[in-house]
C-alpha cells in the first residue's frame, strides 16, 4: 500500500513539473485523452498569446561581450595542435567513420576569447562568403549546462549571437522551465556561420568548424551538454543513430554527460514532440541537482 500511495505521489509531482514546463511554453491545454499512450499520434496544445519570450533587448544583456570583430591570430594555441586530425575533412560521407578522427578532449587552458580570436573573420570553408558575420558560442563562461545546435540561422547571422530567433526563445523557454535562466548556461553550435538557405552544414563544413567547439567546450567544462537535434548529435558523439532512437538516455563525450534531445526548430513543427524534450530535461536537471546535492554532503 504504501509503494503504491508513493507512486501516486510520484505520478502527481511530475504532472504538476510539465504542468509547469507547457506553461513555461505557452501551451494553456492539453488533450489528456491523446497523451494517455505515450507515442500515440498527436497532442492538441493551445498557444497562450502572451506567452514569455526574449526580445533581442533581453539577449543584450547576457554575460559574454564577445569581440565583434578579431584578427586572426598565426600563433595557434597548444590545444589547436592537438585538434588538427580533427579538422580534416572528412575521408567518407559516414558520420562515424569520420568522427573516428577525433582527439580525446585534453585539458584546456584557454580562454573563450584566445578561441574566438583564433577563429577571427573565419574564411576556413566557402560558408564564409555568404555569411554576414561569425556567430561564436555565448553565454556563461562557468556554465554548469551547454546547449549545442546545427548552425547560426537568419537572425543569428543578423545579431551574431546563436539561438535569439524563434527556436531560440523557445530554448530561452526549456531552460526557464527547469529551474534557470538564459544566463546560467552557454549555448553554441557545430558551425558557426550561416549556410545558405538554412540548409544543414555538410560533412566538411562542420569537420572543418567543430574543432573550435571541442576547444570551447575545454575552456568551459561544463558537467552536462545537451546536443539539440541529428547534426549536433552526430558532431559531438561518435553515434550513427537518429536523435529519437538516443534521445533522453545520457551519452558521454571525454568525461562530460550529454543529453541528446529535439531541436527546437523541431519542436516549433511538432509540438507534441514538447513532451519528451520535457522528459530529458527533466533527466538533466535530475542530475545538475544530484551533482549539487554531492557537492552539500561531501
Ligand atoms: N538553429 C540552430 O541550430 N542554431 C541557432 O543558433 C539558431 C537556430
Amino acid at each position: 500500500m504504501p509503494d503504491s500511495k508513493n507512486e501516486l505521489l510520484r505520478a502527481l509531482k511530475d504532472a504538476r513539473e510539465y504542468a509547469a514546463y507547457l506553461n513555461e511554453l505557452g501551451i494553456e491545454t492539453v488533450d489528456y485523452a491523446k497523451e494517455r499512450t505515450p507515442g500515440s499520434g498527436s497532442v492538441t496544445v493551445v498557444k497562450t498569446a502572451t506567452s514569455k519570450s526574449m526580445g533581442p533587448r533581453e539577449s543584450a544583456r547576457l554575460p559574454i561581450n564577445q569581440p565583434a570583430s578579431v584578427p586572426i591570430s598565426t600563433d595557434a594555441p597548444v590545444f589547436a595542435a592537438s585538434v588538427t586530425a580533427a579538422m580534416q575533412p572528412p575521408q567518407s560521407s559516414l558520420f562515424g567513420e569520420a568522427l573516428a578522427q577525433l582527439p580525446g578532449l585534453p585539458e584546456s587552458s584557454e580562454t573563450l576569447d584566445e578561441i574566438w580570436r583564433d577563429i577571427g573573420e573565419c574564411m576556413r570553408c566557402g560558408l564564409c562568403e555568404a555569411r554576414t558575420q561569425v556567430v561564436n558560442t555565448y553565454g556563461n563562461r562557468n556554465a554548469r549546462l551547454m546547449f549545442i545546435g546545427e548552425a547560426p540561422g537568419a537572425d543569428e547571422d543578423a545579431q551574431g549571437k546563436p539561438f535569439v530567433g524563434r527556436a531560440g526563445q523557445l530554448l530561452t523557454k526549456i531552460i526557464e522551465a527547469i529551474g534557470m535562466k538564459r544566463e546560467d548556461v552557454i549555448i553554441g553550435n557545430v558551425n558557426r556561420c550561416r549556410p545558405p538557405g538554412n540548409r544543414q552544414p555538410t560533412l566538411e563544413e562542420a569537420a572543418i568548424c567543430r574543432p573550435f567547439l571541442f576547444r570551447e567546450i575545454a575552456a568551459v567544462r561544463p558537467n552536462v551538454i545537451v546536443v539539440m537535434g541529428n547534426t549536433a548529435l552526430r558532431n559531438l558523439l561518435e553515434i550513427r543513430e537518429g536523435i529519437t532512437r538516443v534521445r533522453g538516455q545520457f551519452q558521454d563525450f571525454q568525461g562530460i554527460k550529454v543529453m541528446p534531445t529535439f531541436h527546437p526548430a523541431y519542436l516549433l513543427r511538432d509540438p507534441s514532440k514538447k513532451r519528451e524534450t520535457w522528459e530529458d530535461m527533466k533527466k538533466v536537471k535530475e542530475y545538475l541537482d544530484s551533482l549539487q546535492t554531492n557537492r552539500s554532503i561531501s
